[in-house]
């Protein structure tokens, strides 16, 4: 098969939001790029956003709307569900707010300890919040590592055997956790000219047998992008197996087309995909059928979960989040101790707490319904297994 042409412009188009929009990183690394983006989300922020009233009474059919609606600013967020203003100065100019409709109505109003809302909601000060354990690295901008591991525009080769494309700066929500919050993606997905070296680094190195599509999320690519971009891994013959990950399907689950999916069956690769849950209240019925199309098509899903304090650090909401998943058919995979990301400190939870919660997990649940508990270490050749037994502790996984 020849590979396909990368002439045109590798389309992000619609409403995404490019994140961050001009965090400290990139502002140190190139401020024309920075203008670069944001000049570039003038392009695809509406400025004029329906009234929230509107978008809440009528969830639209297409994602794209979905992510034109999404609420941008944390005192909207608070006014929407009915909880005071907040004191003090939130880290939103480096990380800004941006929570769809369609996750919104799962967060119950009134309640500042909501478990979703905790996820998304901007603290105040969140930036200067001390850390608990001093056993390891300090919190910073790239807390794994990732600008190392950059091989090529768009790239990143870590593990033996598995190469990750950044496919995209755009998310359908902003984690307030996530350890890519100052990633400089401005200086790896803006063009279709940027990810040639990324799939001729593949198409070179023999022993990538398997790509993983990450980001931001790469479903806030446009179907036809994705196909180019499935059409160019699929031209490279050691490539076997296509692994997307996305939080896409769980905050605008209208994101799962019946195009998307068609396109994902008909693929040569083995295609996984692995979904963002933290917590069972994210997991509502029409999220459920929607991954259930990916199920029944016979592509496997998986859960990658953060252990977050305040969202999901006890044994009963894990073990409901666990069963819940695998009652509808996807596998609990990883659960993340805590990536160190500068602004995130607040959620961190103990190695010790995990250990204890993993061990409630292992006595509650049968072996296929307990996720693998693991921390992501800068320059590892895989994630390091946390201890859950003394036999376990410190091992490699994959
Ligand atoms: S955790 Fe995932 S979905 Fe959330 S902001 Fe980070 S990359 Fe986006």
């Amino acid at each position: 098969m020849m590979a396909p042409s990368f002439e045109s412009e590798y389309e992000i188009r619609g409403p995404a939001l490019i994140h961050p929009p001009m965090t400290k990183a990139m502002q140190n690394r190139s401020s024309s790029q920075s203008a670069e983006i944001l000049a570039r989300r003038d392009d695809f922020v509406p400025t004029a956003l329906n009234a929230p009233e509107t978008a809440a009474a009528t969830p639209p059919s297409d994602w794209q709307t979905a992510m034109k609606r999404a609420v941008r600013s944390s005192a909207e967020l608070r006014r929407i569900l009915d909880l005071p203003a907040a004191r003090g100065v939130t880290a939103e100019q480096s990380f800004p707010t941006f929570v769809p409709w369609e996750f919104i109505r799962r967060i119950r109003p009134g309640d500042e300890n909501d478990p979703l809302l905790k996820q998304v909601l901007p603290q105040p000060g969140e930036d200067s919040i001390e850390d608990e354990q001093d056993d390891y690295p300090a919190f910073s901008a790239d807390p794994v590592g990732d600008l190392d591991a950059a091989v090529a525009s768009g790239l990143l080769h870590k593990y033996h055997g598995r190469a990750l494309m950044i496919t995209s700066g755009a998310c359908g929500v902003h984690c307030r956790y996530c350890f890519r919050r100052e990633f400089p993606y401005s200086q790896v997905c803006s063009s279709t000219d940027q990810w040639r070296p990324a799939v001729e680094y593949i198409r070179r190195h023999t022993e990538i047998d398997e790509v993983l599509l990450s980001g931001g999320d790469p479903l806030t690519m446009v179907d036809s992008s994705i196909e180019r971009l499935m059409d160019a891994i699929e031209s490279i013959p050691h490539v076997r197996r296509l692994r997307i990950h996305s939080r896409m399907p769980i905050v605008i689950p209208q994101r799962l087309t019946k195009s998307l999916v068609s396109r994902l069956t008909s693929s040569r690769l083995a295609i996984w995909f692995v979904v963002h849950v933290n917590h069972p209240n994210e997991l509502d019925a029409d999220l459920l059928a929607r991954l259930g199309a990916l199920v029944r098509a016979g592509i496997p899903v998986l859960n990658q979960a953060v252990l977050l304090r305040g969202v999901n650090d006890d044994a009963a909401t894990l073990i409901e989040l666990c069963r819940k998943l695998v009652d509808h058919r996807i596998q609990p995979y990883y659960l993340h101790q805590l990536d160190r990301v500068r602004g995130a400190s607040h959620f961190e939870v103990s190695v010790a707490k995990g250990t204890r919660l993993m061990r409630v997990l292992r006595a509650s649940l049968p072996g296929y319904a307990v996720p693998t508990y693991v921390r992501e270490e800068p320059g590892a050749d895989s994630k390091t297994l946390l201890p859950i037994s003394r036999e376990l502790s410190g091992k490699r996984c994959t």
